[in-house]
């Protein structure tokens, strides 16, 4: 059996096209036009490409993009002090501080700093809390974008049984809770799982998020199975997911890396930013 390949380049780009017109009538009706401020604390260059690229598909569907740029020097309260700007300011829907942090700095606080309403990544305490109790939450954008895919790839999830690898706050956790929110029966492993491989071949599903170039295995997929992978990672052979490719030969359907889960990250802060203005103009959540 050969997977279908999920196209997360393709499924993004529809959505994008979606967030443009919905941008676009929401200019023509109202007047009001998104805005996301994007905030860089030193020069990391995976992070200076990652912000790039976010400034241009903002502009790309006609929201206002503003980026703030911060020296590796920057203090604690001079990055407070401009979330609290960007906080009062009306014409930013959104904000997304990149992550990580330079040391010095207390990631924790800054982003539970910005308002829970413009927090589009989804990190504060506040939307996490509210996400694990079912009540209307920024969504973090990653495990939004794998969600979206499932629900397209095989409908309802109800009743299916799915395994999350990783625990981490912006991926593994909230995952979990989304699977959780659409019924599926999850289980989250993790480094100290005994017998990961058992585990999954139990498996509807299975989102990888590890961080661990091909770790899970033809022989852990159950026949059928679909498979989510959001690995990123840099190898001598260039760009690998957490999955080994030769899954595709056991799994029903699953996403390739790169075209998979990771076009799909920008375009959901893009659908978060859309969320985020039609909830402050007290309108309806954009479908
Ligand atoms: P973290 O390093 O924060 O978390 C990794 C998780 O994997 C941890 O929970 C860890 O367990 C678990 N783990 C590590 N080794 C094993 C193992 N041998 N068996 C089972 N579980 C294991 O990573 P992130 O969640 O931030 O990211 C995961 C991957 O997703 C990375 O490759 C990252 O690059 C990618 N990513 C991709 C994005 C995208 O847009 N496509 C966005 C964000 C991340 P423990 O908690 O016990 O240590």
């Amino acid at each position: 059996m050969t997977a279908t390949r999920i196209d997360g380049k393709a499924f993004a780009e529809e959505l994008r096209k979606k967030i443009a017109a919905q941008v676009a009538q929401l200019k023509a009706d109202r007047g009001i036009v998104p805005g996301l401020a994007v905030v860089l604390v030193g020069e990391d260059p995976a992070s200076s490409v990652y912000v790039r690229n976010k400034a241009k598909q903002t502009a790309e569907v006609g929201m206002h993009s503003y980026e703030h740029k911060l020296p590796a020097s920057t203090s604690q309260e001079e990055l407070l002090t401009l979330i609290a700007r960007l906080n009062a300011d009306k014409a930013v829907n959104g904000i997304l501080v990149q992550l990580p942090l330079p040391k010095h700095l207390d990631e924790e606080a800054v982003i539970n700093a910005i308002s829970v309403e413009k927090d589009v990544d989804g990190f504060s305490i506040q939307n996490v809390g509210r996400l694990s109790t079912g009540q209307k939450a920024m969504v973090p954008c990653t495990p939004l974008g794998c969600l979206m895919l499932l629900r397209d790839q095989l409908g309802d999830l109800s009743g299916m049984s799915a395994v999350v690898i990783g625990r981490s706050n912006i991926v593994g956790k909230p995952m979990a809770q989304l699977l959780l929110g659409d019924s599926a029966t999850v289980t989250i492993a993790h480094s100290r799982t005994k017998d990961l491989p058992s585990v999954c071949q139990k498996a509807d599903i299975v989102v990888a998020a590890v961080g661990r170039p091909m770790m899970v295995k033809a022989n852990w997929i159950k026949p059928g199975a679909t498979v989510i992978d959001v690995g990123i990672n840099r190898t001598d052979d260039g760009l690998v997911g957490d999955v080994d490719p030769a899954v595709a030969d056991v799994a029903g359907a699953m996403t390739p890396v790169p075209g998979g889960v990771g076009p799909m990250t920008i375009a959901c802060l893009l659908a978060n930013t859309l969320t985020a203005t039609a909830r402050v103009n007290g309108l309806p959540d954009p479908e």
